[in-house]
């Protein structure tokens, strides 16, 4: 189901600066381009995140800026353009924690915004909206520093968790618990 905080992103059309419109006859997220019939995709970004499990304990990290500055969140971030999902999961990995890993199964794919988390979709910003892979992975080597927009990382058990940014991380870690994965 579309939102209504999802039609009409965008006004105007990236190659030709024209007026967007919705086409009727197309899907509502597909806003046309009234001048040269470009068609505006909207959708989701894609995202990656690291789960490394160390005695029992995950590792997160804490976040240096932003809206969500001081939560803590599992390391990871967006794939950039013609970016490997793999590759991207261990660059974010390494900017942010400083290790080295390699990718040893996906744990689990969530769609940020989607129906099944309604519960959530009051504190998610609708506006981007996210369809994130989540790896299960192991150190290779490295020195464990915070880096890049985090600014402290550390690995917790399930009670020690601090306060998570986004709903979706409560929802693996709660998932990482239940299958005994974490203490
Ligand atoms: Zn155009």
């Amino acid at each position: 189901m579309i939102g209504v905080v999802s039609i009409m992103r965008y006004k105007y059309c990236p190659k030709c600066g024209g007026t967007l419109s919705l086409n009727e006859n197309r899907d509502i997220s597909k806003p046309v381009c009234t001048s040269c019939g470009f068609i505006f995709y909207q959708n989701p970004s894609v995202g990656v995140m690291g789960i490394l499990i160390r005695d029992g304990k995950v590792l997160l990290g804490k976040r240096r800026q932003g809206s969500f500055k001081g939560q803590w969140c599992f390391p990871g971030g967006y794939v950039e353009w013609d970016e490997d999902v793999y590759e991207a999961a261990r660059r974010e990995f390494v900017e942010e924690t400083g290790l080295n890993i390699t990718i040893t199964t996906i744990y689990t794919l969530l769609s940020d915004y989607g129906c099944i988390y309604d519960q959530f979709r009051s504190i998610h910003n609708l506006e981007q909206q996210n369809v994130i892979i989540w790896f299960l992975v192991k150190e290779i080597d490295g020195k464990l520093v915070a880096g890049d927009d985090i600014e402290e990382v550390e690995f917790f058990s399930f009670n020690e968790v601090p306060v998570l940014a986004f709903p979706t991380h409560d929802i693996v870690l709660k998932k990482l618990k239940d299958e005994h994965l974490i203490l």
